[in-house]
């Protein structure tokens, strides 16, 4: 891969983690994402974002550009004066994010965290969590590439940094990203990993301090 197929590949990371991608060119981010971790590492970034645009102070999020604030109530805006559908557009990733946040914040995207997700059948995942505040539900969704975990949860410390390991059936535990503490905010994070549905076991979260906060029991498939 070129270092330009590389940054296209970037580009419709945003759009691929909300879902807004045609089928032939999502296959086509799942193909390389599967061969490169560099990317699987930004797409966990991009989706652990969405939700913290949603509820989280902009300074937190390192190294992303923070959109302008009345970016929500223009695209609000925008959608509303222009019901026909418009041509997809790629918007850069963070641009994307935002749209995304602000779609969940409107209900535009009831029914995000559940149901089928590219025809590919959600498997709930049994979850417990260290500490009272923190309320959580997830599901598994397998890929030819690894499998993804949808956490669907409010009650970590926001603007406080999780890690996500998968745990796999040879004792392996592997990086799934990571995401920042909403609070009381409710947050949907997007987490990869490479570990194949039937060779993982389970999942946690871990604090910075490298304690376990929460994790997911995956019965054998
Ligand atoms: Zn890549």
């Amino acid at each position: 891969m070129t270092p330009d197929e590389h940054r296209t590949m970037r580009e419709s990371l945003g759009d691929y983690a909300i879902g807004r991608l045609p089928d032939g060119e999502a296959a086509a981010v799942r193909a390389h994402l599967d061969g490169c971790a560099a990317c699987r590492a930004e797409l966990a970034k991009v989706s652990s974002v969405l939700p913290a645009l949603g509820g989280v102070d902009p300074k937190h999020l390192d190294r992303t550009p923070v959109p302008p604030a009345d970016l929500g109530e223009r695209i609000v805006a925008a959608a509303r004066a222009e019901r026909r559908p418009a041509p997809r557009r790629r918007l850069p990733t963070s641009v994307a994010a935002a749209a995304a946040a602000v779609a969940i914040v409107v209900g535009g995207v009831a029914g995000y965290a559940v149901g089928d997700y590219d025809g590919i059948p959600r498997e709930p995942v049994a979850v417990q969590a260290s500490a009272p505040e923190i309320r959580a539900s997830a599901v598994a969704i397998p890929h030819t590439w690894g499998m993804e975990i949808v956490l669907d949860a409010d009650g970590f410390r926001p603007g406080a940094t999780y890690r996500v390991v998968v745990e796999a059936t040879d004792g392996r535990e592997v990086d799934a990203g990571a995401f920042i503490g909403t609070g009381a905010a409710p947050m949907v994070c997007n987490l990869n990993s490479s570990v194949l549905r039937p060779d993982a076991s389970g999942f946690k979260v871990l604090d910075t301090a490298g304690s376990t906060v929460l994790r997911g029991d995956l019965t054998p498939a």
